[in-house]
């Protein structure tokens, strides 16, 4: 046996197997890099696997699980390392990290991309964006796209295009047994199926492919703001506005003190707003014309909701979702934004203390509501609203109280709960995971498990266990 981090012993003919077989990196806790790769977005995580894994292909990724399988050690998976709790990374565990894996092919005549396991949402962007065409993703660049895609995958054109999933056409992937599977409409449908909302459980997902849009480049897209106290009124308006709103548009309310960036005007800085967001996946001056009331709606203090290439808009969020901070989350879905629901809401976002706290409100809907429900794991396709409640601080100072805001919000809105976005989930146990599924998805999403990976050999992610 051979000693691989402190108190860890492996068999040494399987580290010298993974070692003949490698072709990536293996980075131990001795390894000056170590630190560096361990690291992962939300820095209120700190975990110390026993070996890092940093594969640079599909046949690294066999062997890696391979080596897990051997030595009995537990598995944790790295895509792009933004899970909110973490699973992308356990003490003395073997992670198995693919973000040295970031191909991304686009072919331009048939509009699909192939995109391998450790790509960020921002690099699949710049690739398909040179040929005006996307996949649907989510709103921060240094997402991962496997975690994201594998959850499902809400973003700014859903409403337009639907999910990530509804445009997913294969997936490869590596399975429990370290055997290379492919999973399509066609071929392998139950695994097809399952991986589309179901998460790491059935495997290590080492290529997606999927099918493009034509977008932009440029796009009516950007946030108009108001004082905070108006979010009674502004919510009321919003509510009605987006009724009926056309599947070119796409918006995000947040409430927060507005941030110190260039593109927020200097007398707001720090001032507690409400904002829309908006992004018309279309023809920019048809938006323009179904957002003016919203942009004459009340006392606005700010309005940057203009034409601007895609990407632009894409890179918004980034700097208010930095790497390192501490984060912590609490989601639910809502049916609609009832007057109850909106006077919760506006009563507890006064009660946000820090300056880097900002929580989402996702309006659903369109596309995403109209491919069946049982034709995917994915199962908010019926959600109005989807309230990602997050609190941010820039280290442990102030995490704890901020914590408790998000606990005491979601507690709020508990009576009006329906389902939970899989990826929005923080370590909340089995219930909310049968939750995000509901029971007859569960069921069937156990059935598979019990197929592909009876063992649980994957079980550090949102788990489904077989039994
Ligand atoms: C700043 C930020 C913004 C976000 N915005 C959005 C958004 O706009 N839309 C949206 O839908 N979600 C969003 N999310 C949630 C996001 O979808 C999840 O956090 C997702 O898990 C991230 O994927 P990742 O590859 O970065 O995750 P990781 O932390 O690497 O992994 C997350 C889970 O997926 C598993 N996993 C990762 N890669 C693979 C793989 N290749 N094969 C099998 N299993 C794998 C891991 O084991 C783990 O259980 C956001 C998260 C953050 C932190």
């Amino acid at each position: 046996m051979t000693a691989v981090a402190e108190g860890i012993q492996v068999d040494e003919a399987a580290l010298a197997e993974l070692a003949g077989a490698f072709r990536g990196e293996s980075v131990g806790p001795a390894d000056p890099a170590y630190n560096e790769h361990r690291k992962i977005w939300n820095g209120s995580i700190d975990r110390r696997p026993a070996l890092i894994a940093r594969c640079a292909g599909v046949a690294d990724v066999m062997a890696a699980v391979k080596f897990g399988r051997r030595t009995g050690l537990p598995v944790a998976v790295r895509g792009g390392g933004h899970s909110f709790p973490g699973l992308s990374v356990a003490d003395d565990a073997l992670l198995i990290d693919l973000s040295l894996m970031k191909g991304v092919r686009v072919n331009p005549e048939e509009r699909t991309a192939g995109v391998q396991g450790g790509v960020m949402l921002g690099e699949l962007e710049k690739e398909t964006h040179a040929f005006g065409l996307a996949a649907p993703s989510g709103i921060v660049t240094y997402t991962g796209v496997a975690g994201l895609t594998l959850g499902g995958g809400v973003g700014w054109i859903m409403r337009k295009h639907g999910l990530s999933v509804d445009q997913l056409r294969r997936v490869d992937l590596v399975t429990a047994d370290g055997e290379f599977v492919q999973a399509t409409a066609d071929e392998n449908e139950d695994l097809f199926w399952g991986v589309r909302g179901g998460g790491g459980n059935f495997g290590i997902a080492t290529e997606f492919e999927f099918n493009l849009v034509p977008l932009g480049p440029t796009v009516l897209a950007g946030p108009v703001f108001w004082a905070m106290e108006d979010s009674p009124e502004v919510l009321r308006f919003y509510r009605d506005w987006v009724a009926d709103a056309p599947d070119e548009l796409m918006t995000i309310v947040v409430h927060r003190k507005a941030p110190a960036l260039p593109f927020v005007p200097e007398e707001l800085h720090g001032k507690p707003v409400v904002m829309v967001i908006a992004c018309w996946a279309g023809d920019p001056e048809e938006g323009e014309k179904f957002v003016r009331p919203l942009k004459e709606y009340g006392n606005p203090v700010a309005d940057l909701c203009q034409p601007k290439p895609f990407l632009t808009h894409q890179s918004m969020f980034d700097p208010s979702f930095v790497p390192g901070r501490w984060y912590y989350f609490k989601s639910c879905d809502v049916p609609g934004l009832t007057d109850e629901i909106i006077d919760t809401t506006v009563e507890h976002s006064l009660q946000i203390k820090s300056p880097l706290t900002s929580f989402p409100i996702w309006q659903m809907g369109g596309a995403v509501s109209r491919v069946s429900d049982a034709d995917t794991a994915f199962n908010g396709r019926n959600a109005g609203f989807t309230y990602n409640i997050g609190a941010c601080t820039e280290s442990a100072d102030g995490f704890d109280e901020e914590r408790e805001w998000v606990r005491n919000f979601w507690s709020a809105l508990e009576p009006h709960f329906t389902t939970v976005y899989v990826n929005f989930l923080m370590d909340e146990g089995d219930d909310r995971v049968r939750q995000a599924y509901g029971a007859e998805k569960y069921d069937r999403l156990q059935a598979l498990k019990r197929k592909y990976d009876p063992d649980n050999f994957f079980r550090i992610n949102q788990n489904i266990p077989p039994n």
